[in-house]
């Protein structure tokens, strides 16, 4: 299911502005305008997914490949130390923009569990 455009959107189209980071055909990487961590950035899919309850087996692909993307981008800031990937989906996840986005989050030690 398509979504209404949210802010990512406009930040895909150039209409907002953003710490973009890395950009492909299918996807898009920028700085978290509120970050967690030193460093905090968010991965997404051009195709306007509104979660992960929302994806279907022929996104497999681009899912795969924005997972590809995160690793890349890590090893390029240098997070080897490790770093931490977070997927929120939905209310109770703690998903507040209704655009699948990935978080990676490093450059310190997180704790577990989340809140
Ligand atoms: P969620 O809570 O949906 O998993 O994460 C949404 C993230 O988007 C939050 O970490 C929030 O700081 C970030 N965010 C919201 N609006 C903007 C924006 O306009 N620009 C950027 N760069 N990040 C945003």
């Amino acid at each position: 299911m398509n979504h209404e455009p949210t802010i990512f959107d406009k930040i895909i189209s150039r209409e907002i502005p953003a710490e973009i980071v890395y950009e492909d055909d299918l996807c898009l990487a920028f700085n978290d305008i509120n970050p967690q961590a030193p460093v905090h950035v968010l991965v997404i899919p051009k195709k306007p997914i509104v979660s992960l309850a929302e994806i279907s087996e022929q996104d497999a692909p681009l899912m795969g490949h924005l997972l590809v993307v995160l690793s890349k981008i890590a090893k390029q800031i240098g997070l080897e130390s490790g770093y931490r990937t977070v997927l929120n989906t939905g209310p109770d996840g703690g998903q507040e923009v209704n655009h699948l986005h990935f978080h990676l989050l490093g450059k310190r030690a997180l704790k577990w569990p989340p809140g």
